[in-house]
C-alpha cells in the first residue's frame, strides 16, 4: 500500500535507471515513489557477475548491485511498492497511475520500465539463464575465454554479439532460422569475414543441455527446420540475440515512440508530454548498459526537479 495518493514524482521501474532517478529525486527532497514492476531490479537481476560497473573493481553480482541501489534510494526517503501498472493517463497533470488496487497521481512521471530481451521460451533456457545462457554479450562474454559458443539470431544484434564474443571465445557458431541474414550488409560482412565465426543455417535451438549447479551449459540440440533433423551440438555457452522489446505498451498513443516502440526523448530525458521523462533502456536501444541507464536515470531526476521548480514560479 502506498503511503499517499499523490506524489511529486512517481518512477515506474526499479532497474538501474529507475533507482538512480529515485536516489537523486529523494536527495532533492521530492519523496519519490518507485513502482517496482514485474521484474524488480530489472535486467541486471538475470545476470550473475557484473564486472563493468565502475566502482566495483572485484565485480559484483547483478542482484546484489541492484539491492545496493535500492538501499541507497530508500536511505534518502524513497518509497517503493510492488505492483503491475495497468493504466497510465498522461492527458493532463496531475498524471494518473493505476497499479493493482492503487489509484495514484503525480506532478511528474519518470518512465524507467526498461526493455526485455526476447528469449526462445524454452524451459531449459530459463533454467540455465545466468549459468551459460545469456542475452547480453557485453555483460557475460568475458566469462567465456577460449570457450565454444553458440549465438542465436540473424539480425544486427546477433552479428554484433557474435563479433564481440570472438574477442574471448575460441569459436562462435551463429544459429539462424533461415538461410539469409536480416542484419545490415556491413555487420554481416564483418561477421562472415571473421575466421572464428561460422554459421548454421535454417536451424533453431530447441533444447539447452547442462546443470546450473554443475558448470552450466554443456550443449544444445539443434533442429534443422528444412529437414526436421535434430543433432546435439557441444557448446559452453548460449547467447540469445533475437532482439529486445521495450516495455512501452502502456504509453502507446500517449508518448511518442520510435518505430520499434522505444520512447523518443529530446533535450535530455524529456518526452513529448511536459512533466514526463524517460530514462534507461526504454529509450535506449543502442548502449543498454547499467552505467548508461544509471546516467540517464540521474538526468531524468534532475530534469523532473527543474520542471517542478519552473512550475512553482
Ligand atoms: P531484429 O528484429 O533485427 O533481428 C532479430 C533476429 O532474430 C532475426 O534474424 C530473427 O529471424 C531472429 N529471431 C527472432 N525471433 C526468433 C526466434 N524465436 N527464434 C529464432 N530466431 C529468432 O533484432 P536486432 O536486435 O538484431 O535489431 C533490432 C534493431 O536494432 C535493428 O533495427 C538493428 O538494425 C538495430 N541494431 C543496430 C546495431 C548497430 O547498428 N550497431 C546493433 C544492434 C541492433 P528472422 O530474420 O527470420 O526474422
Amino acid at each position: 500500500m502506498a503511503n499517499k495518493s499523490h506524489y511529486r514524482v512517481i518512477i515506474l521501474g526499479s532497474g538501474a535507471a529507475g533507482l538512480t532517478a529515485a536516489i537523486y529525486a529523494a536527495r532533492a527532497n521530492l519523496e519519490p515513489l518507485v513502482i517496482e514492476g514485474s521484474q524488480p531490479g530489472g535486467q541486471l537481476t538475470i545476470t550473475t557477475d557484473v564486472e563493468n560497473y565502475p566502482g566495483f573493481a572485484k565485480g559484483i553480482m547483478g542482484p546484489d548491485l541492484m539491492e545496493e541501489f535500492k538501499r541507497q534510494a530508500v536511505r534518502f526517503g524513497t518509497e517503493t511498492i510492488f505492483g503491475e501498472v495497468t493504466l497510465v493517463n498522461l492527458k493532463q497533470p496531475p498524471f494518473q497511475i493505476v497499479a493493482g488496487k492503487e489509484n495514484l497521481t503525480c506532478d511528474t512521471l519518470i518512465v524507467a520500465t526498461g526493455a526485455t530481451a526476447k528469449l526462445l521460451g524454452l524451459e531449459s533456457e530459463a533454467k540455465l539463464m545466468g549459468h551459460g545462457v545469456s542475452a547480453c554479450a557485453t555483460c557475460d562474454g568475458f566469462f567465456f575465454k577460449d570457450k565454444k559458443l553458440v549465438v542465436v539470431g540473424g539480425g544486427d544484434t546477433a552479428m554484433e554479439e557474435a563479433t564481440f564474443l570472438t574477442k574471448f571465445a575460441s569459436d562462435v557458431n551463429v544459429v539462424h532460422r533461415r538461410d539469409t541474414l536480416r542484419a545490415s550488409k556491413i555487420m554481416q560482412d564483418r561477421a562472415v569475414k571473421n575466421p572464428k565465426i561460422s554459421f548454421i543455417w535454417d536451424s533453431v535451438v530447441d533444447k539447452v543441455y547442462g546443470d546450473p549447479k554443475a558448470g552450466g551449459v554443456t550443449g544444445v540440440r539443434l533442429k534443422n527446420l528444412k529437414t526436421g533433423e535434430t543433432q546435439d551440438f557441444k557448446t559452453d555457452g548460449l547467447f540469445v540475440a533475437i532482439g529486445h522489446e521495450p516495455n512501452t505498451k502502456l504509453f502507446v498513443g500517449q508518448l511518442d515512440l520510435d518505430p520499434a516502440g522505444y520512447i523518443l526523448t529530446h533535450d535530455g530525458t524529456k518526452t513529448n508530454v511536459p512533466g514526463v521523462f524517460a530514462c534507461g533502456d526504454v529509450q535506449d536501444h543502442v548502449y543498454r548498459q547499467a552505467v548508461t541507464a544509471a546516467g540517464t536515470g540521474c538526468m531524468a531526476a534532475i530534469d523532473a526537479e527543474r520542471f517542478l521548480e519552473s512550475q512553482a514560479h
